[in-house]
């Protein structure tokens, strides 16, 4: 790992709060595919992300392409997959990384975090073109108060009941927070 890298793992890891094999996987397949494109993470939105886990992994992508949940370059699909695609806005293309890396069975944590940042990417996963095309950007969402709680709402988050205008909370609608992110 050059001094690059390992800064950008270091930051990573202060990000994520621990070193572990899923943030190896994140961080390795941002910074392969900045140094790739010859590009610098997303200060604004250049970048846009789809992740098809929730797992360690996407904060390796967050901190690294500055593909970010709070900016709306970052999408969470969950299929339970170490799958990522990446996609520049000026071009309009994306490439999808498939994680194959095994090395699991004899060897510890910190082996395999190590062998993921560092064993050649052939290794360790299989690219290919993005299969869908690139994620609309963000749109500022306009918010009102709730007509019975009073509580500010993005618009999406509003429900007209009876002529009123309310928040899913005060409509009823059920939380259920064991599933955390949806598409
Ligand atoms: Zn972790
Ligand atoms: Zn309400």
């Amino acid at each position: 790992m050059n001094e690059k890298r390992a800064r950008a793992w270091t930051k990573a890891v202060d990000f994520h709060g621990h070193s572990c094999p899923g943030l190896a996987i994140g961080v390795r397949i941002a910074l392969d595919y900045l140094e790739d494109l010859k590009i610098e993470r997303a200060g604004d939105e250049e970048l846009a992300a789809v992740a098809e886990t929730d797992a360690c992994a996407v904060d390796g992508l967050q901190a690294i392409l500055g593909c970010t949940a709070g900016k709306g370059n970052l999408w969470l699909r969950r299929r339970g997959k170490q799958v990522f695609s990446i996609y520049q806005r000026a071009s309009g293309r994306g490439r999808r990384y498939c994680w194959q890396g095994d090395g699991r069975g004899e060897l510890s944590r910190e082996e395999r975090t190590e062998l993921y940042l560092k064993a050649p990417g052939e290794n360790l996963y299989r690219v290919s073109e993005a299969r869908w095309p690139l994620p609309p950007e963000a749109s500022v969402l306009k918010s009102r108060p709730c007509q019975i709680c009073g509580e500010l709402t993005a618009e999406p988050g509003l429900r007209l009941r009876e002529g009123q205008v309310i928040c899913l909370d005060c409509y009823g609608l059920p939380l259920d927070l064991s599933r955390r992110i949806v598409l």
